[in-house]
């Protein structure tokens, strides 16, 4: 864990925030800055500095971390209308928070319906 890590202090309750999700793998929080009416981060307990860094043992962790995201798409309803599942990768992928984190980011228009196949 780095002591300097803007999102471990989130995790650690140091910064002040509300988790729509929190167990002992990841917490989701809301994006200070939101790029679509709803912008969440899953974000690991575990401290990886990106996706480049994720060994064999983080398979689970990564997966779960999609897991949740269907399930808070679920739960703030853009399911059904959509939206993006993003991992920004190192700064020239847009990364400004080193520690590891899944954008989740819909709501643009939650009438849309169920595009049939
Ligand atoms: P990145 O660019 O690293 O993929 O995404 C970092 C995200 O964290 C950005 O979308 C930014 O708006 C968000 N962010 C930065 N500082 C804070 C903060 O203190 N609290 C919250 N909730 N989000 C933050
Ligand atoms: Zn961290």
């Amino acid at each position: 864990m780095s002591h300097d890590c803007l999102f471990c202090k989130i995790i650690k309750g140091e910064i002040p925030s509300q988790f729509l999700y929190d167990d002992d793998d990841l917490v989701v929080f809301k994006d200070i800055n939101p790029a679509a009416p709803v912008h969440l981060l899953l974000v690991p307990k575990k401290h990886i500095r990106s996706m480049n860094d994720i060994q064999e043992g983080d398979g689970e962790i990564i997966s779960k971390l999609f897991m949740v995201a269907k399930q808070m798409a679920k739960e703030l309803d853009v399911d059904v209308s959509g939206y993006k599942l993003l991992f920004n990768v190192e700064k020239g992928g847009g990364q400004e928070i080193f520690h590891v984190h899944l954008h989740l980011i819909g709501g643009w228009n939650r009438r849309v319906e169920k595009v049939a196949e």
